[in-house]
């Protein structure tokens, strides 16, 4: 079941001390730390889609998902300022560079994110990486309407029938790419199986793990995929029943 912040988060105020019980109640799959879902990372790039998906991105404090989010290690920086903010903060390099982290929430998933400052001493360097997790799903009641390949962000989204952008969902330690043979473009040919089966509405993480059908890792596989592109649910059919998309 997708999580929906307002349904499945129940607050309960006591005023006797002033502040909000809650229980956040995860199963991790093998044992502690191995929990929540699949990590991901959004280096400063071109692409577009990147793009949609930071601009709607809401600033907020770190909470408990950011502190699994990051580790324990740089949990207490996600406290800690930017230089541009302070340029003593603990964070600052030489009060002028920066490794701070950032926090936000994704207001369509409510899924964590920290972005990673890193600013040179003098900014001949300066980027952000944003941390997230993967979806495990998409909403209820949303069906893919297209696959989207984004070469410039290494990344593999889908666009629901809702318009909304996400990660195309994926299992812990399984990832995707295109463009050679390899473990992660046989994850993604199950995947596109997977989905086609469905109609576009099972886009869940984690696929069989047999062997996937050969048209499909074909051309997953080539370099007519490595190229940042929308594939719409029809051309994905078509894809599993020729070998292309074309
Ligand atoms: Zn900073």
């Amino acid at each position: 079941m997708t999580y929906e912040h307002g349904r499945d988060l129940h607050l309960t105020y006591d005023p006797g001390r002033g502040y909000w019980h809650f229980v956040l109640y995860i199963e991790p799959p093998i044992g502690p730390g191995s929990g929540l879902n699949s990590g991901k990372v959004i280096e400063t790039c071109t692409s577009r889609y990147a793009a949609e998906w930071i601009n709607r991105l809401t600033p907020c404090d770190p909470d408990a998902l950011h502190v699994a989010l990051v580790g324990k290690a740089d949990a207490p920086s996600l406290w800690h300022a930017c230089v541009y903010d302070d340029p003593d903060s603990p964070s600052a390099v030489a009060r002028d560079g920066c490794v701070c982290w950032r926090t936000f929430h994704d207001p369509v998933t409510w899924l964590p994110v920290a972005a990673n400052h890193y600013r040179t001493v003098s900014g001949n360097h300066e980027n952000w990486r944003h941390h997230t997790f993967t979806p495990l799903a998409l909403p209820e009641k949303e069906r893919l309407e297209r696959l989207i390949i984004d070469h410039e962000a290494h990344t593999i989204w889908v666009r629901t029938d809702q318009g909304t952008l996400h990660f195309l969902p994926e299992a812990r330690g399984v990832g995707y790419s295109v463009g050679y043979k390899g473990g992660g473009p046989a994850e993604l040919a199950r995947m596109i199986e997977k989905i086609v089966k469905s109609d576009g509405h099972e886009v869940t993480a984690g696929t069989s793990r047999g062997a996937p059908n050969e048209k499909v890792l074909s051309w997953v596989s080539s370099k007519a995929a490595d190229r940042t592109q929308e594939l719409r649910l029809d051309h994905l059919k078509l894809l599993c029943r020729t070998g292309t998309v074309v």
